[in-house]
């Protein structure tokens, strides 16, 4: 979002016209690609590379999410070799191809903060999120509470940009001039201990104060009606905000208490991005939802999923004689190419031990942003 002169590269001239068709994603008109451009032609590894030939570190990895970097040749080869054999396929009712059942069976066998049931495949992580409130409104229809359907975000959260995922964003730009969030969508406080701390407060009591607030909304408005709360392992978008110490153990306690379903938004934090393969791992997270997206293709091709628990896969599945069948799904569900490239680069993860490099190079990361510590006075609040 930058107006960073350095990052305007291209004067729509230069580009070749004056203007074009796209209406460009979260683009305010004074920065459009109308305005300023920066067309990036081709990646390598880390680095991508404009249309003029100009080299930029691709420091945010795409939108978080190439995690291979831009130039990994396995991922190509699987994309290639499925598009040449089977370019598609759709996986709807008893349909479905071997990459997608393939895909499900690796990603269950890798997430192992608790035993997962099922996996359902989308193309984005709003429609993962999406779809996660649909599958709880289901589940609760199925287990005979009709009224347990609203759903408890935070502030400062992202969960994406659709009329659903953007009601559970906790971002105020996602709100105003939509008519958002949906009136089933309840936001409470974000976690951000630096930020939001009383004074003396310890991050422990801050939690508490957090888990006790959490606590009184569900009761102040039934917890018969609540039926979910949502969370970044991590916040990302609303500024890469970490849980404070005890921060999930005390959230998991009231949802566990009030029975409400935890949903982990895991579409940044999935695949080592903290250091251990899931986010749930690093802080101790039973959800029974998770969504994934981004990095599970380390996004060579557009694919996202949720993991459901085996209680809730076994209810939509028991009920759906009874209620009809769960009847969601997206023409690209399971796409056999996404879900070729998604099983190479999660062999490749394994293969490289990427959390183990993760920790490796976050040491060196650390240690490099504290020699910026005497000129930016918030950073030591972070160790
Ligand atoms: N959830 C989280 C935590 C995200 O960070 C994002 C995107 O950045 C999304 C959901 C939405 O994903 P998508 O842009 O693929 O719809």
């Amino acid at each position: 979002f930058s107006s960073e002169p350095s990052l305007q590269a291209h004067s729509t001239e230069e580009i070749g016209f004056k203007g074009h068709g796209m209406l460009a994603p979260f683009t305010a008109g004074w920065q459009s690609t109308d305005v300023h451009p920066l067309v990036i032609d081709r990646s390598e590894g880390a680095y991508v590379y404009d249309i003029n030939g100009k080299k930029y570190i691709d420091a945010l990895a795409g939108l978080w999410c190439t995690a291979l970097g831009g130039s990994e040749p396995r991922l190509v080869k699987a994309a290639t070799e499925q598009l040449n054999k089977l370019p598609f396929y759709h996986s709807f009712w008893n349909r479905t191809t071997k990459p997608s059942l393939d895909l499900a069976n690796d990603v269950l066998s890798m997430f192992t903060a608790r035993e997962m049931g099922k996996v359902f495949f989308a193309n984005s992580g709003s429609e993962a999120n999406d779809s996660q409130v649909k599958l709880v409104w289901y589940y609760n229809n199925a287990m005979g509470r009709p009224d347990k359907k609203k759903f408890i975000a935070r502030s400062k959260s992202y969960h994406g940009s659709t009329l659903i995922s953007a009601s559970l964003s906790g971002l105020p730009a996602l709100h105003q001039k939509f008519d958002l969030p949906a009136p089933f969508v309840l936001h409470t406080d974000c976690p951000h201990y630096w930020r939001f701390h009383l004074p003396d407060e310890t991050e422990e009591e801050f939690s508490t104060r957090l888990a006790n607030n959490l606590e009184n909304l569900i009761l102040k408005e039934g917890p018969e009606t609540i039926a979910a709360f949502i969370a970044e392992p991590v916040m990302g978008a609303g500024g890469v905000i970490l849980p404070p110490k005890t921060y999930f153990e005390k959230i998991q306690a009231v949802l566990k208490k009030y029975d409400v379903l935890l949903i982990a938004d895991e579409v940044i934090t999935a695949f080592g991005r903290l250091g251990t393969m899931f986010g749930c791992d690093m802080y101790n997270i039973q959800p029974d939802l998770v969504s994934i997206a981004k990095a599970l293709s380390s996004a060579y091709m557009p694919i996202a999923a949720i993991l459901v628990s085996p209680e809730i896969a076994d209810v939509v599945h028991s009920q759906s004689s009874k209620l009809g069948s769960f009847a969601h799904g997206f023409t690209y569900s399971g796409h056999p190419v996404a879900c070729a490239v998604a099983i190479e680069a999660l062999k490749i993860y394994k293969e490289r031990n990427i959390t183990e490099h993760v920790n490796t190079i976050a040491t060196r990361f650390q240690e490099g942003i504290k020699a910026f510590s005497d000129t930016w006075p918030g950073i030591d609040t972070w160790n």
